[in-house]
């Protein structure tokens, strides 16, 4: 970039509130432009993106079921540790009893009481049975994951590296973190883990999560995972019949839960996803089940949604007890379990790190518009630290499905811009500008 177009940017920057004090500030990235390390540390992108794209399909077909992501991040730690980074692996331990948790590779900065964090997750949707096998098609790599999250982790290992081999120094710790337990069921314990573990020392937390340039997540979606059972004594079909039925029960229930008014600002949505029970159609069922997501811009609305649920269980298991024949033949009992919570959060909009974020995006020449996620990024901000989550670059699409895929085109500018808002609040050791 010329000097004059630097000036121009450096200059239209917006000013920053009064109310951020000094020493939070982030320092814009047109600052580092004259730092002959940082210079090196993006221009090292473009030279390396065949290793890049090599590291992205290896570590998607290595496989990471929620909660089996022992053999990942084996391999991630090996390549943080080949870029010179001091890694371990913590304790967050997963529910098979195999040893996996948090990668954690540390870049010392001048003030190790500060720190900041890069992460990516690591494990997939897919069960231990899906097949994964990175297809060329032209352009595009095929695989499930190669996106969610192949194209954070390379970021990753990527930014890692160029730091390394630019010699940067940072003020502040940085840890690269590859976590555990993003997805579904896994519940963000990777990322409740590292933040439980730093927390004092947390400054800011940039999680790389799929492709593209285009969003910063900065509003944290608070969602909840509930499951319902039902059970009963069971029967035979014809010489019980009249007894109650937990499967009856669960279906009266369910029309009386989606019947449920719901707002649409604040945003609340409810999904059935699962449901299951029975043994054989000619037996009354002694079990039913029924896992539900409910998602909420509001804490109280999702409250609100999770207290219908257990009413309208309550009140499906009384309506079957009133209709059946044979209440004699036995009583149903009925219960509601939580599986999961996200917790909800805000980005400040006078943040340092949304500010280190727009000034990456105007150093690239990029445009990303503010969005509300359910993401790692979640926890560090529902625990009043900044944070956000962004995509690393390229183009993916099919998430979550098996026809997943990924375009590294354009890949450069997102490593570029999640480095330079790295940078941005980690800032640079004093003294190391040439
Ligand atoms: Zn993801």
């Amino acid at each position: 970039m010329k000097h004059a177009a630097l000036w121009v940017i450096l200059f239209s920057m917006p000013v920053r509130p009064a109310s951020v004090p000094h020493s939070n500030r982030p320092a814009p990235s047109t600052q580092f432009a004259d730092n002959s390390e940082v210079r090196s540390a993006l221009a090292w992108f473009a030279r390396n993106l065949a290793w890049i794209n090599e590291q992205q399909s290896r570590l998607t077909e290595i496989p990471a079921p929620p909660f089996q992501e022992a053999q990942r991040a084996a391999a991630v730690k090996l390549l943080l540790a080949s870029s010179g980074l001091e890694v371990q692996i913590d304790k967050t331990g997963n529910v098979i009893g195999e040893q996996t948790g948090n990668v954690i590779g540390e870049l010392r900065g001048t003030n190790e009481k500060e720190m900041v964090v890069l992460s990516a997750h690591l494990d997939t949707v897919f069960p231990p049975s899906t097949e994964i096998k990175v297809r060329h098609d032209r352009d595009r790599l095929l695989a499930p994951g190669i996106s969610d999250n192949g194209t954070g982790l390379a970021a990753l290992i990527a930014i890692a590296r160029a730091c390394q081999e630019s010699h940067i120094k940072p003020r502040r710790t940085i840890l690269f973190v590859a976590d555990v337990g993003e997805e579904g069921e896994g519940n963000l314990r990777g990322m409740r883990a590292l933040i439980e573990a730093y927390k004092p020392k947390l400054k800011a937390v940039i999680v790389l999560d799929g492709s593209g340039t285009d969003h910063v997540t900065t509003k944290a979606l608070a969602s909840r995972r509930l499951e319902a059972t039902i059970t009963g004594p069971g029967g035979h079909s014809w010489s019980d019949f009249g007894m109650p039925n937990p499967i009856n029960a669960l279906v009266r229930a369910s029309v009386r839960f989606i019947n449920t008014k719901v707002p649409a600002a604040p945003r609340t949505t409810f999904n059935i996803g699962q449901i299951e029970g029975g043994t054989s159609i000619n037996s009354i069922p002694y079990e039913a089940k029924l896992k539900v997501d409910i998602r909420s811009e509001s804490e109280d609305e999702l409250t609100k949604l999770e207290s219908a649920l257990r009413e309208c269980i309550a009140a499906g298991v009384r309506d079957e007890m009133e209709s059946s024949r044979e209440r004699s033949k036995g009583k149903l009992e009925w219960k509601v379990e939580l599986l999961g919570s996200r917790p909800g959060g805000e980005l400040p909009a006078n943040s340092p790190l949304l500010a280190a974020l727009r000034s990456a995006d105007e150093f690239v020449g990029n445009q990303s518009r503010v969005e509300r996620s359910s993401t790692d990024a979640n926890v560090p901000l529902a625990h009043g630290i900044d944070a956000i989550s962004i995509g690393a670059g390229g183009t993916g699409g099919g998430a979550h499905s098996l026809q997943e895929w990924y375009e590294p085109a354009g890949r450069e500018m997102g490593l570029k811009r999640a480095l330079l808002v790295l940078l941005g609040v980690s800032g640079l050791a004093e003294g190391k500008a040439r």
